[in-house]
């Protein structure tokens, strides 16, 4: 160690940042059910890298349309050029500080999350050990991922599901499509019948709403009678019965409700979060970590969670490197019992050199690599990430 130099910056000079790049995909956007459906070549995901001088790179993703991310990360990698990307915590939060008059809480907080992600990635690579060890341990080796699905008529419902039981899954969600939508509360009560009859061996079902589509017509009184009628098809949990800043209405609900009530996947940073959870909004509370500031901020949340008696279940409308977070998220977290984990999508299931597998109960392995844990295939992506090479994979 040379004079004057801290111990601890023996080593950093390989983890200064050297660049931070931003892809958009296109070509393969699964369906949302919004009321304006998401189009193939709309881009609502994106990939971010943070390259070192050293060489090593790391990896997120988040979720927003992956030209206004890009330009994002172009206001925000001054701010990182130089830095040590070990530093994790200092540098996301001088990213939030530092962007508060471009509007909180809305696309550079969705690429900051990104950003996160990717710094996380780095460390753990860095030192040889997963995020789950670096956020404090893992609880648990695997996880319960629940096939996230859209709505369908009554009459298309069972085939939707059925495909998916033999794929070997245990858990599922419905949401959003027709439900809530056709007046009647018939035809939605028909809708979670036909799922119950086809996942009657023991499945898990949870249902949503999806309250945060434009102009969600329904209001207190529809999400109470409603969540009356899930009761007799156990449902684990209702997701988003209300427009998403209703936050008397949810603590209402929540109150009157004996399924259990969730949301919040469309709120960002932990200020957001903070009047939910102290008014005791919601049974279980939905981040995105691609969304809210990254893991960093969600591990905030979470913990805020916790100290009000309030579970945890990620949102994961993402892409493999969302559900890798989200899975290093759910191994620190002792409550967490499913992840999410979108039926069909390329941007889950064909990017990485190994795919995500699932074993014979259902469940998915937590990976234990360093950093995240999986390794983007290059091949895999050409086609569907503009400007690839950025990523320097
Ligand atoms: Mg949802």
């Amino acid at each position: 160690m040379s004079e004057g130099e801290a111990p601890g910056a023996r080593g950093m000079s390989s983890l200064t940042i050297e660049d931070v790049v931003c892809v958009p995909l296109v070509g393969e956007s699964p369906k949302g059910g919004w009321s304006n459906e998401i189009q193939p070549d709309d881009s609502i995901h994106a990939l971010i890298a943070v390259h070192t001088a050293g060489g090593a790179s790391g990896y997120g993703s988040c979720f927003t349309d992956g030209y206004l991310a890009k330009e994002a990360v172009r206001q925000l990698r001054p701010l990182l050029i130089g830095e040590n990307a070990a530093e994790v915590g200092r540098l996301t939060e001088t990213l939030h500080q530092n962007s508060f008059w471009m509007g909180r809480g809305g696309t550079l907080t969705h690429a900051i999350s990104g950003i996160n992600i990717a710094l996380w990635d780095l460390l753990g690579k860095a030192v040889g050990l997963p995020v789950s060890v670096l956020l404090g341990g893992r609880y648990k080796e695997r996880i319960e991922p629940y096939a996230s699905l859209l709505m369908d008529e009554p009459e298309k419902m069972g085939d939707v599901l059925s495909g998916y039981v033999e794929q070997g899954y245990r858990a599922f969600k419905i949401g959003w499509g027709p439900f809530g939508r056709s007046g009647s509360y018939a035809r939605d009560e028909a809708i979670i019948r036909a799922a119950r009859d086809v996942l009657c061996h023991g499945e898990h079902l949870m249902v949503d709403a999806g309250g945060s589509d434009a102009f969600w017509p329904n209001r207190l009184k529809w999400a109470m009678r409603t969540a009356d009628m899930l009761v007799d098809y156990e449902v684990d949990w209702f997701e988003e019965a209300l427009q998403p800043d209703d936050l008397e209405g949810f603590v209402a609900l929540r109150n009157y409700s004996r399924v259990p009530i969730s949301g919040a996947e469309v709120l960002t940073r932990w200020q957001s979060f903070r009047p939910f959870i102290e008014a005791g909004a919601f049974d279980i509370i939905q981040p995105d970590v691609t969304k809210v500031g990254g893991i960093t901020e969600q591990r905030r949340i979470v913990e805020m969670a916790e100290q009000h008696g309030v579970a945890y279940v990620g949102h994961g409308w993402n892409t493999a490197l969302g559900l890798a977070a989200d899975l290093q998220m759910a191994a620190a977290f002792a409550n967490t019992p499913f992840v999410e984990y979108i039926g069909g999508s390329r941007y889950v299931d064909g990017i990485l050199e190994t795919p995500f597998t699932l074993d014979a109960d259902g469940f998915l392995d937590i990976p234990a690599a360093p950093g995240l844990g999986v390794t983007l295939d290059s091949g895999r992506l050409d086609g569907i990430a503009v400007g690839l090479e950025a990523l320097r994979l």
